[in-house]
């Protein structure tokens, strides 16, 4: 069995930042191509592609695809797949809306429904087929604590990840009996951080602030209070080895799984 990453293709969506630039360094550094995409301009893209080479990428470019509408999704895998086999999926590209459903945008709404969890769908549906064929691929879904548990103001977010988790383990099911342990078969997985630095729960860690009349380090010491146990926030490159350890062929029968990385939330 190889046990290598090693010329592995892999797309990351939402990849120019956060957590999903900390997954496609982590896959870089295991010498995969990568395929960077996110909302960002020439500079942002530039400086991720040399990042990823400088990881230990293979090849790196970025793709700046709106994933809100089906059309483009569609374009941006016809392109990924023109280009050759992909290996690797990971759905990451996500956003945030907090408020009560009472007062919660329709449009809000409709576009974390479109970004964090039919994108997934449109994603998956263009990609799993080779990795079936090929008896070996991997799909790694950024969902959430949120997938596992709700909190109050995020309806839209939470309905989104549990899809997620739930639509992970159908393909799962689907996929399950593609491969061999020595192709290392494919997997269908989600991963469900807590609370993790990156610019996407900075407005909440600054309300949070601002509710108690305190700095940045203030509103982070309310939010995790309430919910991570261990009082820690992740960091993106920690996400970024587990889904390397899942890409990995001696993961081969870990599939359908939603693995929390939340500091003990969900075990409350
Ligand atoms: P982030 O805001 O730093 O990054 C989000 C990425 O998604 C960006 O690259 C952005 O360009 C991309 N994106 C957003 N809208 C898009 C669109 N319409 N089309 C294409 N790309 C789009 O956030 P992050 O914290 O790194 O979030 C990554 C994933 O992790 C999300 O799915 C999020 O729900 C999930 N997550 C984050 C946390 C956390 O605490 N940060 C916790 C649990 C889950």
């Amino acid at each position: 069995m190889t046990t290598s990453l090693k010329g592995r293709r892999a797309l990351v969506t939402g990849s120019l930042q956060g957590i999903g630039f900390g997954i496609a360094e982590a896959l870089a550094k295991q010498g995969c191509d990568i395929i960077l995409h996110g909302l960002g301009d020439a500079a942002q893209q530039a400086e991720a592609c040399a990042a990823m080479k400088a990881a230990g990428a293979a090849s790196a470019v970025a793709y700046t695809h709106d994933l809100s509408d089906a059309s483009q999704i569609q374009a941006l895998m016809k392109t990924v797949l023109a280009a050759g086999p992909l290996d690797i999926l990971v759905n990451n590209a996500g956003i945030q809306h907090t408020a009560s459903i009472a007062d919660m945008p329709v449009a809000k709404w409709d576009a974390i429904i479109a970004i964090n969890l039919s994108s997934a769908f449109h994603t998956m549906q263009a990609a799993l087929p080779g990795m079936g064929e090929r008896g070996y691929g991997r799909v790694v879904n950024i969902a959430s604590v949120h997938g596992l548990v709700a909190s109050a103001q995020k309806a839209p977010y939470v309905a989104a990840k549990f899809g997620l988790v739930g639509m992970s383990r159908v393909a799962a099911l689907e996929y399950a009996a593609m491969g061999t342990r020595d192709k290392g078969g494919v997997t269908v997985n989600c991963i469900c951080p807590g609370w993790t630095e990156t610019a996407l729960i900075e407005p909440q860690i600054m309300a949070r602030a601002a509710a108690i009349g305190g700095d940045r380090d203030a509103g982070v010491r309310e939010l995790l209070k309430e919910k991570q146990p261990s009082q820690r926030m992740s960091l993106p490159q920690e996400i970024g080895e587990l889904a390397v350890w899942l890409c990995s062929p001696i993961a081969h029968n870990i599939t359908g799984a939603a693995i929390p990385v939340d500091g003990g939330w969900t075990s409350q």
